[in-house]
């Protein structure tokens, strides 16, 4: 299907990705027989912090900007979630992200509940000095409500090692000592992890080997495209390569490349490296990101940015599976149609859980000053999501539904009892 096609099928206005996760917890807590209270409390996040903080600009001028800091739940452990820097965050796509990080705790079973925050901004369009000024001034600001045993930060879109290096030091100036728990995906040299940078993209591997295996394709050989390279894409694209993966498409936000004998992936990369973005990479040919969606591939990893498989172009989608690095890539109505056309598609809950699993580790480490090595730290994310993953597929197979619905009736079964377990206080 052409762009243009594609673009008059996708609605005006995407959907709103937290109706459509709250209308999700309704569905699966009416089909588990959960009490109405309790589905009603899932629906609803805890605790929403707006904050409009100034930012000195390099050219002296003084800007305002707003930022959020959401706590969905955490009935089983701290919140947890990631910072996004990006001109369209905004408030009901950030209580979304926070929701989809309660339910991903809940699937692979740590410790956490769920949360996230963002600032409209563009952080292409910022120097260093900037960013610093921004990063240190949002952290002051949310300090109210961050903290190593109530609410843990860590990298998402357009933020990096480097900002929670910040964030670390500005909240560990506040405290007067050095509070390495208060957020992960932080550099080695100040209490990171080996193997987090890598995390969610090896989590995302590991989901589609064995998502692979369960539908008989064989990795070796089999052709994969790659919406987003950033974190999460490249190291996907990187670590199933090693594989023996064809990796015949790869994209970021200004457009695409392909090459059906394969990229050589660690050729894009340096080309990313040199001009900011994969388009015009030697041996490959321009795609556009609706080319790529739509690509006849046998695996398809869209791990940029919400809403990107829609009613408009999932019928035209041709991978037989489809591994959702990125959080809620696939609307409602667009999951329907891959189901019925018989797509097998691990969902973001389970397929990109990998970074917060070693986010988890992150943070005992820190709070132990006890460090492992990168071979513990992978041995340790890929018993967790072997685990995680065959669980979800064993109540899709016993309750005949997709794994989206059987990962999201692990999560919520999961929630309901630790509430119910807690009780309701007074
Ligand atoms: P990133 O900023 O490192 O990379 C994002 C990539 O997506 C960039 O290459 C960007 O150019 C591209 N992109 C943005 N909009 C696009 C579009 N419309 N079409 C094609 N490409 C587009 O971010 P990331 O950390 O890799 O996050 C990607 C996704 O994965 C997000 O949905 C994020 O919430 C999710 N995620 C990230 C982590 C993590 O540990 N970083 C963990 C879990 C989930």
């Amino acid at each position: 299907m052409t762009d243009s096609k594609s673009a008059a099928l996708k609605k005006t206005e995407p959907p709103n990705p937290f109706t459509m996760v709250q209308q999700k917890i309704a569905e699966i807590c009416h089909r588990l027989g959960a009490e109405e209270g309790i589905c009603e409390r899932l629906c609803h996040c805890k605790r929403e912090l707006i904050v409009h903080f100034p930012v000195k600009m390099d050219d002296g001028t003084i800007k305002t900007f707003t930022g959020y800091r959401i706590q969905h739940n955490d009935v089983r452990g701290p919140a947890k979630g990631g910072i996004r820097y990006h001109p369209d965050v905004t408030l009901d796509e950030t209580r979304a992200l926070a929701a989809w990080m309660t339910l991903k705790n809940a699937v692979v079973n740590i410790p956490y509940g769920g949360a996230k925050g963002g600032v409209v901004c563009n952080p292409k369009l910022l120097s260093m000095n900037e960013l610093e000024k921004l990063t240190r001034r949002y952290a002051s600001d949310i300090s109210v409500f961050i903290g190593p045993e109530s609410d843990i930060p860590a990298p998402d879109i357009g933020t990096n090692p480097q900002v929670m290096a910040w964030i670390m030091d500005t909240y560990s100036m506040n405290k007067g000592y050095s509070v390495l728990g208060v957020v992960t995906g932080k550099p080695i040299e100040v209490g990171g992890s080996w193997g987090r940078f890598e995390a969610t993209g090896r989590g995302c591997t590991i989901c589609t080997g064995l998502a692979a295996r369960h539908r008989g394709i064989r990795l070796d050989g089999a052709t994969v495209a790659v919406q987003g390279f950033g974190n999460v894409g490249a190291t996907s694209t990187t670590l199933l390569a090693k594989e023996g993966c064809r990796i015949i498409a790869v994209s970021d936000s200004r457009g695409g490349i392909y090459n059906a004998k394969g990229l050589d992936v660690a050729a894009v990369q340096r080309h990313k490296k040199e001009t900011g973005a994969v388009g015009d990479c030697p041996n490959s040919e321009n795609i556009t990101n609706d080319e790529l969606l739509e690509m006849d591939c046998d695996i398809l990893i869209p791990a940029a940015y919400e809403n990107q498989i829609h009613e408009g172009n999932a019928p035209a989608v041709r991978a037989r599976l489809i591994v959702e690095g990125a959080n809620g890539p696939t609307t409602t109505e667009a999951a329907n149609i891959l189901h019925d056309k018989g797509v097998f598609v691990v969902p973001d809950i389970l397929a990109n859980a990998g970074g917060v699993v070693v986010s988890y580790f992150e943070w005992v480490q820190g709070l132990q000053c006890f460090f492992w090595c990168e071979d513990e730290v992978n041995q340790q994310l890929h018993n967790i999501m072997d685990g995680a993953f065959h669980e979800v597929l064993e109540i899709a197979q016993r309750e005949k539904v997709d794994m989206r619905d059987a990962a999201y009736m692990l999560a919520i079964s999961r929630l309901v009892q630790a509430i119910k377990i807690r009780g309701i206080f007074p």
